[in-house]
Parts: C-alpha cells; structure tokens; sequence
C-alpha cells in the first residue's frame, strides 16, 4: 500500500501480519499432501495440525473440535443448511448466517433488536417460554445463531446470556465470532455454544480460509463429500499455505489481544472529531459495548456512496457496513433493525481500526472529513 493511504477497512479485511505471511511462504515449499503416509505428507500434515491448535488456543476449543473451511461463509453456510427443524436468528447477523437461515424450509423465527444493537434477549425468553417444553423434547433440532460482535456496529451482543436462554429452552446455539476473534478473549469451552465460526483474513491472515468449530458431541452432518478429511467432516485435500498463515495469525492475535483495548482512546478522538466538524452526524450503537476499533458513523441527507468516494479520494478505505458483497451499496439491514429510518442509514459509514492504526492517522482522516462531510450550507 502506497504511504500516503490510510487504511481504515480493518473488519472488511485486516491487512496480512507478517508472521502469517512468514508462515505462508514457508508452507508453501511443502510438497506433500497431509493425507500421505510419507515424510513430505507427515511434514504437510505437522503444518496443518500445528495451526490447528493455535486456532484452537485463540478460541477456547479443543483440537480436534477445529475443522478448516474455506472461510466464514462456507463454516456459517454449513451449520445452517442443516435440517433444522426451527433457525432462530436476529437481521444483525452477516448475510452468510441470514442467507442460509432464510433458505430453510422448516420454521424461521427472528429474534427483534434492540435500538442499541443487541438481540433483544427478554424478547428472545419471551419467544422460547411460549414454547414450553417442545423443544426440549427434542434435542438438536433447533438452533439459534447469534454473533459475537457485530461487524457495523461493532456491538458486542449478550452471548452468555443468550447460550443460558437458549440452552434452557432445548435450542443449540451457533457463534459467529468473526469479529470477535483476537479482539475480545474468546471461550468456546465455557461459552455452551455448540458451533463457532471463524475467518482468517479478520485477524490478519489469508482470506479464502476460516475455521468451523463444532463441539464435541454436536450434531454435524457434512456439506462437501468426499475423501474424508477433516476427520470425515469435511473434505478435500486441506488449504496448508493457507492453514499455515491462519495459525500463524492465530498466535500472534492472541498474543496481542490485550493490546486491542488501547485502541479506545483512539477511536474517541475520532469519534469526536467527527462530530466536531458534522454535528448532526450519528454515531451508530454508542450506548452499546462495542469493539475498540470500531465506529460507525451516520450523516442524515448525505450518501454513503459519495462519501466514501470522497474519502477513497483523498486517501482514505473505509466501506459502508453494507457494502461486502457487490461494492454496491444497499441499505443495510441491520441498521433499520435497530430502527434508523432509510434517510440516516444511506448515509452511514464504517471506519474500523487495528493496531497498526496511529494517532497521525485518525488527525489526518479527521481534518479530510472536515472537508467531506461538514454541512453542504458551510460547504465553500
Ligand atoms: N461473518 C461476519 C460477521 C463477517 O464480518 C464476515 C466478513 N465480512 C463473514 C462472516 C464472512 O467471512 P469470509 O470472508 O471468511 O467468508
């Protein structure tokens, strides 16, 4: 990346960590195929097993519950395409959880949100009460994805909690932890979940691997046959470059996990830089706790597409929380969950930090967004 750019997309992409890009040039010198018996086959298969356990580490798992996929859509896309007899979920899920969940045939129940973007848990109490005791009686039929971390918002939403509400009530519950992952300590032990997803390129690995974590004893039914790997749960020959870079970024975001929170303090000053030259600017889910490195920011009348047209000009990445798929932007789902009339969301942005962010950074976005966004009556 040229100097004078400031990268500011850290939950679309977090630019690859140097040991992940250490470990992936070395990988990629292994021959063998981790299914073969021979030296250069044990070799690819050490380089597979030793990422294994320091995903493992970084989320609280154990081992063998860690099973590599080809990112976080393809481990989302897996645990819901299941037949499940009832999917309860929230519109803040990433469309990888949404859209396999609305594809179900059998029940869909949709969990409201509250203005502050969590899942309303009274709610969702409320819903598993009305039920009785039907899903209790039946074991594994029912589950209930809820995220660690919103990737808008940043809103970190009621996990323990949730696992409490939904375990009680006989309903699995499945993790996307994507944005959570080297940002807030992660116990997929002690959580109750039943599935946690992963994705490397979030915590400074490779895009195009990921990881589903299934607990031990949970149901789980393969979505890609054939030669048996991943212990029969998912197959083709492993990703080990790729594999390689994930486990290397696995270690190094969980040694530096602690150091995630420092982020805070800049992403105050941003935020009130931002408000400073657009007053009538919303920060979206402020009331929440919300990941330090995430803010995002709302100017009714204005276009999110302009602006961030305005700012990629200048030197700056940022996305519109909604923008992932097509670079399109729609009018984000879960931002008129948490009730922003359409008029507010089109104009929300995302700036999303990591620790190579510096304060140098943040002045220099605020003083381009003083020009960008200050109010068009201001405007020279
Ligand atoms: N879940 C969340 C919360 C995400 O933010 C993303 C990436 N935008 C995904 C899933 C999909 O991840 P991947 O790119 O690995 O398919």
């Amino acid at each position: 990346m040229s100097p004078e750019r400031v990268y500011l997309d850290w939950n679309a992409s977090a630019p690859l960590r140097p040991q992940a890009r250490a470990a992936v040039i070395a990988a990629m010198d292994a021959t063998g195929n981790p299914s073969s018996v021979h030296a250069e086959g044990r070799a690819a298969r050490a380089i597979v097993e030793q990422a294994r356990e320091a995903v493992a580490k970084l989320t609280g798992a154990k081992p063998a519950e860690v099973v590599f996929t080809s990112g976080a859509t393809e481990a989302n896309a897996w645990v819901l395409r299941r037949a499940w007899r009832t999917l309860f979920y929230s519109r803040l899920e990433h469309a990888s959880v949404t859209a396999p969940v609305l594809a179900n045939p059998e029940e869909i129940v949709e969990i409201p949100v509250t203005g502050s973007g969590r899942i309303d848990l009274d709610a969702l109490a409320a819903m598993l009460a009305a039920r009785g005791n039907a899903l209790v009686k039946a074991p594994g039929q029912a589950l209930l994805a809820v995220q660690a971390a919103n990737n808008e918002t940043g809103v970190v939403q009621p996990l323990t909690e949730a696992v409490r509400i939904a375990s009680a009530a006989g309903v699995l519950v499945h993790c996307d932890a994507v944005q959570a992952a080297g940002r807030r300590p992660l116990d997929f032990a002690g959580s109750g979940a039943s599935y946690m997803t992963l994705s490397a390129h979030k915590i400074g690995g490779p895009r195009g691997v990921g990881a589903l974590i299934v607990r031990e004893g949970a149901p789980v039914s393969p979505l890609i046959l054939g030669g048996g790997q991943e212990r029969g749960r998912r197959s083709g020959t492993e990703a080990v470059t790729a594999i390689a870079g994930f486990g290397a970024a696995a270690a190094a975001a969980r040694d530096e996990i602690a150091g995630f929170a420092a982020l805070a303090s800049l992403r105050d000053t941003l935020e009130a830089g931002l408000l400073a030259a657009a007053p009538t600017c919303q920060i979206i889910g402020r009331e929440a706790e919300r990941l330090e490195n995430t803010t995002c920011v709302a100017v009714p009348g204005r276009s999110a597409e302009t602006l961030i047209a305005a700012l990629d000009l200048a030197g700056f990445a940022v996305s519109a929380g909604s923008a992932c798929a097509s670079g399109k932007v729609t009018t984000s789902p879960v931002l008129a969950a948490m009730g922003l009339t359409p008029e507010v969301a089109r104009g929300a942005i995302r700036v999303s930090l990591g620790h190579s962010t510096g304060a140098q950074d943040i002045a220099r976005f605020i003083a381009a967004w003083t020009t960008i966004a200050r109010p068009a009556a201001q405007a020279a």
